[in-house]
C-alpha cells in the first residue's frame, strides 16, 4: 500500500502534464486496396518540407551501431535538420507533418525544455532567423487545420508551443510524450484539450508495410504504421500528381541510414521493429522507384 502511495505521488510529481485526453481519429472507407492502384491514382495534394533548425546528437542515438554492418562506425556527434512538412489539400486545406522547432531555439539550445536532466540527455538545438515553424507558416500566409505527427519526441513536437491550440493533433495509437517534471519538462502540448489516435487495427494491409490508413478516404494521403522507433511511430504518403512522397519520419533518418540499411539507434523503443520497418521502406523504393523518400533528417 505505501509503495503504490508513494509510485503515485512520484507518477503525479513528474508525469502529471503530460496527460491529455485522447480520442480516436476517425477513420473513412479506404479509396483504394493496393500500392499499384494509389499510384495510379494520384491527387491535387502537395509537400513541402522544410528545415526549421539544427540538432546536435549522438550517431548511436539515430543509428544502431550495434549492428553487425556497423563494426567500423564510429560514434560521434552529428548535426542534422529538423524537419516539418506542410501538405496543401485542394478542399480540406493545409495540414503539417510534424512541428519541428519553435522560435524559442533561436536564444535557447534546449527550447522551452528544461530540467536538471536536460544538459546531460538533450541534443543542443540553433536556428536561423524565420527558420522556425511559426514563421514559415507566417511567411507562407497559411492558415492551418491540423498537425499530423510521426511521433511525439520531442524534436518534431517543440514547435507545437508556436501553434493554435484548437486544431486536431493526430498521431499513433499508444504514442507516449514523456514530460518529466523538474527533471526534462517541455510542456510541448500544452493547452492541447484532445489528441487524436490513428487506430490501425481498423485500416487494411499494404505490403510492404502493415496496416495503412486512407486519412482523408481519397487515396490522397495515407498513414503507414510504423512502431519501432517509438511505439506508435505513424509514416505518411503523399499521393500527389505533382509528386508522390514517402515521409519516412524517424524511421528512416536520413539518405546514410537507407544507403546502410543500418536501423534507428538508441533513441528507439525497439531496434528490432525499427529495423523491420527500415528494410520495408528500402523494399518499398525498389518496387516504386518513382516514390520520392522525405527523411525526418535529411534535406
Ligand atoms: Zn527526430
Amino acid at each position: 500500500m505505501g509503495l503504490i502511495l508513494i509510485l503515485s505521488a512520484l507518477y503525479f510529481i513528474v508525469l502529471e502534464s503530460s496527460i491529455i485526453s485522447r480520442k480516436a481519429f476517425p477513420i473513412p472507407d479506404p479509396s483504394q486496396q493496393d500500392w499499384n492502384d494509389i499510384l495510379l491514382s494520384p491527387q491535387p495534394i502537395t509537400i513541402q518540407t522544410y528545415a526549421t533548425g539544427i540538432m546536435q546528437t549522438d550517431l548511436s542515438g539515430i543509428m544502431n551501431l550495434k549492428h553487425e554492418k556497423a563494426v567500423t562506425i564510429k560514434d560521434r556527434i552529428v548535426e542534422v535538420p529538423v524537419n516539418a512538412s506542410i501538405i496543401q489539400h485542394p478542399v480540406l486545406g493545409t495540414y503539417l507533418i510534424d512541428a519541428g522547432l519553435d522560435a524559442s531555439y533561436q536564444n535557447n539550445p534546449y527550447g522551452t525544455t528544461r530540467g536538471i536532466l536536460v544538459n546531460k540527455f538533450l541534443g543542443r538545438g540553433s536556428q536561423e532567423p524565420n527558420e522556425d515553424i511559426a514563421a514559415i507558416l507566417a511567411i507562407e500566409g497559411i492558415t492551418l487545420q491540423g498537425v499530423f505527427l510521426t511521433h511525439l519526441h520531442p524534436d518534431h513536437t517543440a514547435g507545437i508551443v508556436d501553434l493554435p491550440r484548437g486544431i486536431p493533433y493526430v498521431m499513433g495509437r499508444n504514442e507516449r510524450y514523456l514530460n518529466f517534471r523538474f527533471l526534462m519538462q517541455g510542456d510541448h502540448l500544452a493547452g492541447i484539450e484532445t489528441l487524436y489516435e490513428i487506430d490501425f487495427t481498423n485500416g487494411i494491409e499494404l505490403p510492404p508495410f502493415g496496416k495503412c490508413v486512407d486519412v482523408f478516404g481519397d487515396g490522397s494521403f495515407w498513414a503507414i504504421e510504423s512502431g519501432g522507433h517509438s511505439k506508435g511511430h505513424v509514416m505518411y504518403f503523399i499521393n500527389g500528381v505533382e509528386q508522390q512522397v514517402l515521409v519516412t519520419g524517424d524511421a528512416c533518418n536520413d539518405q546514410y541510414q537507407f544507403d546502410t540499411a543500418i536501423g534507428p539507434g538508441d533513441f528507439s523503443n525497439d531496434h528490432d521493429k525499427a529495423q523491420n520497418v527500415l528494410e520495408s521502406i528500402i523494399l518499398f523504393k525498389e518496387l516504386y522507384p518513382e516514390v520520392v523518400l522525405s527523411f525526418g533528417h535529411d534535406l
